[in-house]
């Protein structure tokens, strides 16, 4: 099966150098803490951290050809076509001196999930998944400010509908494969990524043995 590096590698300098890669899906509706968690990760168990959204929203800002329809999509709440978001995946791995990834935000329906696990032959080591009620979600939405299209409360609700019809389905596949490492996102900060440090820090000793 072909490896991202390799699938990369075709549009890019073609020296076939291949690159295994440990990928770790952090998933969970809008507002579930999926980003500020990331950052705790990274700092503590040395993942380069790959948000799904920031590279699109990039990509809108770099002028790029795709940048008007990426905003339009965000902007309704839809999912942006899987060869997009994968490329710029695929990208930012190969760019990336590190083989620990967390992939924030990515599959968001079972299109990108069997696509992203075709293109780049990659399969997730686990899956997060922050737990979190839809009035807790809003409230954190609405108040964080940070100044995105997407964060008012009509494309919330598109957001919320998404995240139900087309992302649980995801979390329930990986679910079958006993791949979901469920956290209670309903609280603090430092309560949650307790969790999640218990979660990371079984997978260190598992590499260990
Ligand atoms: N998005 C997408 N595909 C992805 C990730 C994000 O189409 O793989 C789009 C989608 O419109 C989504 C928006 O980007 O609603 C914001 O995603 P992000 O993960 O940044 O926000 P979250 O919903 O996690 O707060
Ligand atoms: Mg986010």
């Amino acid at each position: 099966m072909e490896t991202v590096v390799d699938a990369a590698n075709k549009g890019a300098n073609g020296s076939g150098q291949n690159k295994s890669v440990t990928v770790v899906f952090v998933l969970g509706g809008p507002g579930s803490g999926k980003g500020t968690q990331c950052a705790n990760i990274v700092e503590h168990f040395g993942y380069t951290h790959l948000s799904a959204g920031d590279l699109l929203r990039a990509e809108i800002k770099s002028g790029s050809e795709n940048g008007n329809m990426i905003d339009n999509m965000i902007k309704e709440g839809k999912i942006v076509p899987s060869e997009v978001t994968i490329k710029l995946l695929q990208k930012a791995i190969q760019e990336n001196g590190n083989d620990k990834f967390l992939i924030d935000g990515f599959p968001r329906n079972e299109e990108n999930r069997a696509a992203f696990e075709s293109v780049t032959g990659i399969e997730p080591e686990f899956v997060l998944f922050f737990d979190c009620s839809e009035g807790e979600m809003e409230t954190r939405l609405l108040n964080r400010n940070q100044g995105r299209v997407d964060d008012n409360i009509e494309t919330i609700r598109k957001r919320f509908k998404v995240f139900l019809e087309s992302s649980l389905p995801v979390i329930e596949y990986y679910n079958a494969k006993g791949k979901v490492r469920k956290i209670d996102a309903a609280k603090p900060i430092e309560k949650v990524f307790e969790s999640v440090r218990s979660v990371f820090t079984i997978l260190g000793d598992k590499a260990a043995a």
